[in-house]
């Protein structure tokens, strides 16, 4: 067989936000897609009308596009094969249907949901399929005219795979290996539903996936059962040179326990697993996001390429055109992937630090304004270097506030642990005389003035660590924070000078 370019697909249902596992599946279909020097194409399987939740689809766009997962084509972008939104193929899967009728691979069944209930009754686990067809009411039991009368007497019916019992089924996949399965476990599935003249997920998924030269079908393993009547499907059609190649990621698995990650797990722990925050229409229920929980698009990233795959070494810092150039579908884990929330934000912290500081400075200035600071009175520049002074000790955009709010308000109160320890009797004297000290010193900058208050402690035979920390705790509030002579550069001479004369007063 000639090499075909590959095409990958991330081929999402819009019935609601994006779940953190699906964000992979796009992920993985997108580092693959580069790899390979093939291309990513977004298709909208929208064909159950039923879940269809409106703003999903716009939800997945702006999701992926935040994350930096590009596609080539697809709703929203594009390209050459489309439709690429399932409710708009209707025409396209209508011929097929009539396809595998003619060819009899499937057949007609009217049976309404009554019958098919009382036949569960009646059967002990009954499923629609060779052992039971011939007792239903479908175009194998029924003559061509009754057929054609019911239909003309517009009743609704279903279009069913036919199933042929005992036979081996092969599905050979990229990461579980060969996987076999009797086509007797298999049912009739349903392909098409008149009442809503739409093909189901089957019929529409295979049909595209030919249609749109489909090469690789990276997807998550709660569609491992489709595959063998996938397989079947591809035959059925006499499509089964091009079938696409398998590969079927592991669950994420919850944190701790046993079993998939769900929104419970993100809920009781405090982490998303959406990667925007989402508006249900319907409930009005609110979730949170990786974005809106202050997390950089690269970490999400980094974190979630490391879910289930490995570079085969220990490297764990790796930018998107790393991991396209190291990506490889053999080293996806047959099992799943435990949940490392820890992890994620160990990611973050690292991709904080990375930034540059005037990008932190922009994500910056809201967390300001959120807590009542005019950001705009502030100077880029200024606010860079509060930024790089704090960074270290933050794993999240909006933690740069507590660490850095004495920058923009002077303390109105002192941490009384510190004040106990380090503010005796004797303090305000010292301060007062720190305070003359300081007034003299012409280059107000971190290393001069650090030269000058240093020599003066030494001098006078004061306690070092009890005079710079009654300092620290006049300024900054408490005894925590950035070496003291990077805090009083920025803060200036005069605002030092205020802080230290109010703490004299107050304590
Ligand atoms: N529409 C399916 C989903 O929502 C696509 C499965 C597949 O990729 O084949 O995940």
């Amino acid at each position: 067989m000639t090499q075909r370019k590959v095409r990958v697909r991330f081929a999402p249902s819009p019935t609601g936000a994006l779940h953190i596992g699906g964000v992979r599946t796009a992920l993985y279909n997108y580092l693959f897609a580069k790899q390979q020097g093939g291309d990513l194409i977004l298709r909208i399987e929208d064909t159950d009308s039923q879940r269809f939740v409106p703003g999903a689809e716009a939800y997945i766009i702006e999701a992926l596009t935040w994350l930096g997962i590009k596609f080539d084509e697809g709703v929203g972008f594009g390209g050459e094969y489309g439709p690429y939104r399932q409710s708009e193929r209707r025409d396209i899967y209508k011929k097929y249907v009539n396809q595998l009728l003619e060819a009899g691979c499937a057949y007609i069944a009217f049976d309404t949901p009554e019958e098919l209930e009382a036949k569960r009754k009646e059967i002990p686990n009954f499923q629609y399929d060779a052992s039971t067809r011939m007792q239903m009411r479908n175009s194998l039991t029924l003559s061509a005219e009754e057929v054609k009368s019911l239909i003309d007497a517009g009743r609704q019916y279903v279009v069913r795979v036919k199933i042929e019992p005992n036979e081996d089924i092969h599905v050979n996949d990229l990461i579980r290996g060969e996987v076999v399965i009797n086509s007797s476990i298999l049912d009739d599935k349903v392909l098409y539903k008149s009442a809503d003249q739409l093909p189901t997920y089957h019929l529409a998924n295979i049909v595209d996936d030919h249609l749109m030269e489909v090469t690789h079908v990276i997807r998550g393993e709660e569609w491992l059962p489709s595959a063998p009547l996938h397989v079947l499907l591809y035959r059925y059609f006499g499509w089964a040179d091009t079938m696409p190649r398998f590969a079927h990621l592991a669950l994420l698995l919850k944190p701790e326990g046993n079993g998939k990650l769900s929104k419970r797990d993100g809920d009781r722990l405090g982490f998303p697993v959406f990667p925007l925050e989402w508006h249900d229409p319907k409930s009005g229920e609110i979730s949170s996001g990786y974005r809106e929980s202050g997390y950089l698009p690269e970490a999400v990233v980094n974190f979630l390429a490391l879910l289930g795959w490995n570079p085969g070494n220990d490297q764990e810092v790796m930018g998107m055109d790393e991991l396209i150039r190291s990506f490889d579908l053999s080293r996806c884990s047959k099992s799943g992937a435990k949940f490392d929330y820890e992890k994620g934000k160990w990611f973050n912290h690292h991709y904080i630090q990375e930034k540059p500081d005037e990008e932190l400075v922009a994500l910056f200035r809201p967390v300001l304004e959120a807590n009542g600071v005019d950001a705009s009175a502030y100077d880029g520049d200024y606010l860079a270097r509060v930024v790089s002074l704090v960074k270290g000790r933050v794993n999240f955009v909006k933690e740069l506030w507590e660490q850095a709010a004495f920058f923009f308000q002077a303390p109105t109160s002192y941490a009384e642990k510190d004040v106990k320890k380090r503010w005796s009797e004797d303090t305000p004297r010292i301060m007062t005389e720190l305070m003359d000290i300081l007034r003299g010193i012409e280059d107000f900058s971190s290393k001069p003035s650090e030269e000058v208050v240093i020599g003066w402690i030494t001098e006078r035979g004061y306690h070092m660590g009890n005079v710079m920390n009654a300092f620290r705790l006049a300024v900054v509030g408490q005894c925590k924070g950035p070496h003291m002579f990077d805090i009083t550069e920025l803060l200036g001479k005069e605002e030092t000078l205020a802080r230290i004369e109010k703490a004299i007063e107050r304590l």
